[in-house]
């Protein structure tokens, strides 16, 4: 196997989401997002995981992305933040038990429909476009909705959501508390037109952390189960106790001295400015390690830290190790975690390509081989 791989380490998760459980407090479900293969840490076994450890509710964008975690043997219940977006997979919802996210009139027929020839009542949840412009119903629109759900009769109407857009932004609060006081009045519409919604959820984790009044009874948290903050959360107050969860791996496999002036990589994008030693490294753009990193940020090796020289090709990364002392081939490299006394985070490495930690995880891709650990590797 090419040495390039990342760890996941599946205690820690666990105890990211008894942190999550403890700072919301027992009346407050936790749905654990796990779309997008959990943000790259593979959804199925952080699903399988986390479900042994009593997780309330899953969260998924794509009806497909369901349908694989009911394969998988989950059990507890699934909201598709995306919906559905044919009668197919309105007919997949049903059949899975997962329960679709509704943001168009026109949904609730196709819904209807379908759950009527299957001869089944089906939960849905409703949600509402509040200020994020993304996806959700107006709040102009929500009387008409209304009118037809009642007229949908296989159709239950049993959680309201909202989602927001800037909770990590203290300069933006005013901007939060009127998405929050816009949700509250669609509340209270659909509560007066007779409607008795089991769910109220707003919080992604930068509210879950930033807006106790916005938590409802069910919190939506990605970021913070993955051990992300620095870049998810507002600074104003601590995070809860997080641990990373995924740390990427490699391995030296040619280390070489060249003298100075030597041209490295494509486009000879680096020269030398001294005799240096240069370590090539498994991994590249086609494993997620963006191009944007080209000259632009650094590894760990013995503890110490070495800058990535030249292009990032596909499959291939150059390191300068000249100042690494005893560096040797084969020697194992860190690009995210911990290597001795030096820490390079997901956050981190984001920040040098103008990016978040999101996306440096989401961007990993399935030729890294992903190896799920309950204790740390020896
Ligand atoms: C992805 C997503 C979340 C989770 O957001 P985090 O910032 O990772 O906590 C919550 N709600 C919706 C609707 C989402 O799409």
């Amino acid at each position: 196997m090419r040495p390039t791989w990342a760890e996941i380490r599946l205690d820690h998760i666990a105890a990211n989401y008894r942190s999550i459980k403890t700072l919301v407090g027992e009346k407050v479900e936790v749905m654990a997002v796990v779309k997008a293969d959990a943000y790259g840490h593979g959804a199925l076994p952080i699903a399988t995981h986390l479900e042994k450890e009593g997780v309330d509710w899953f969260g998924v964008a794509l009806v497909e992305e369901g349908i694989a975690l009911r394969r998988a043997g989950i059990k507890s219940a699934i909201l598709c933040l995306g919906g559905f977006w044919q009668e197919e997979q309105a007919h997949d919802c049903i059949e899975y038990n997962l329960i679709p996210t509704i943001y168009r009139i026109d949904m609730l027929d196709t819904l209807n429909a379908v759950a009527r020839a299957c001869n089944q009542q089906v939960k849905f949840h409703v949600k509402l476009d509040t200020g994020m412009g993304r996806l959700g119903l107006s709040p102009e629109q929500l009387e008409e909705f209304l009118r037809h759900t009642t007229a949908c009769q296989q159709l239950l109407l049993d959680g309201v959501m909202t989602h927001l857009a800037a909770a990590e932004e203290i300069e933006k609060n005013d901007f939060t508390n009127a998405q929050i006081s816009r949700y509250l009045d669609c509340l209270r519409l659909i509560r007066k037109a007779g409607f008795n919604p089991h769910y109220e959820h707003i919080a992604n984790s930068a509210g879950t952390h930033g807006w106790p009044q916005a938590r409802g009874n069910l919190v939506r948290t990605g970021g913070l189960l993955y051990g992300f903050w620095r870049d998810v959360i507002s600074p104003i107050s601590p995070p809860p106790t997080l641990a990373p969860v995924l740390s990427l791996h490699t391995q030296i496999i040619l280390l070489k001295s060249v003298p100075a002036g030597t041209l490295l990589g494509y486009g000879g994008s680096f020269r030398t400015t001294r005799e240096s030693r240069i370590a090539t490294l498994p991994i590249g753009y086609y494993d997620g390690l963006r191009r944007a990193y080209s000259n632009n940020g650094r590894v760990l090796v013995r503890g110490q830290s070495a800058p990535i020289v030249g292009r990032i090709s596909m499959d291939l990364t150059l390191i300068d190790v000249t100042d690494i002392t005893g560096v040797c081939l084969s020697d194992k490299v860190v690009l995210i975690g911990q290597s001795d006394n030096l820490m390079i985070t997901a956050e981190e490495m984001a920040s040098w390509i103008g990016t978040i930690s999101y996306e440096v995880t989401c961007a990993l891709s399935q030729r890294v081989p992903r190896f799920y650990l309950n204790s740390p590797k020896l």
